[in-house]
């Protein structure tokens, strides 16, 4: 997919809204439109990498992506409690958007990984 029709480039160019939550000079962090837990929020390296295994051939870039869903969590207040950081990868996972991103989760108790209802 070329980067000029990918959703997140958008988001991150401004030119598609979203709501943010923090911002460091490599990566985005902005809250999920879906929310799967009470705090549900996305970390996006700024420049296009289709997946993981893509950001992992940029190893600052993944770091600092790393280091802001943390920081997002101390900023969202739920350091102190837990939380999760999921990059899903593939058709099992359930992935859906091709650029490279970190999920936040927490705020409450959060399901087992793994099959449907578990
Ligand atoms: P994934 O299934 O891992 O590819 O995650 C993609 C995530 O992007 C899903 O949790 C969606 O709810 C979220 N999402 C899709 N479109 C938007 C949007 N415009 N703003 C914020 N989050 C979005
Ligand atoms: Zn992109």
């Amino acid at each position: 997919m070329p980067e000029s029709d990918c959703l997140f480039c958008k988001i991150i160019a401004g030119e598609i809204p979203s709501t943010t939550v923090l911002e460091t000079d490599t990566a985005y962090a902005f809250r999920d439109i879906n929310p799967q837990a009470s705090v549900h929020v996305l970390v996006v390296p700024r420049t296009h990498h289709e997946d993981a295994e893509e950001l992992a051939k940029a190893p600052q870039e993944l770091a600092d992506v790393i280091a802001a869903g943390v920081a997002v969590a101390r900023q969202e207040g739920i350091d102190q409690t837990g939380f999760r950081l999921v990059f899903n990868t593939g058709e099992h996972a359930r992935r859906t958007v091709f650029h490279a991103h970190l999920h936040v989760l927490g705020g409450e108790q959060l399901g087992l990984f793994g099959r449907p209802g578990h």
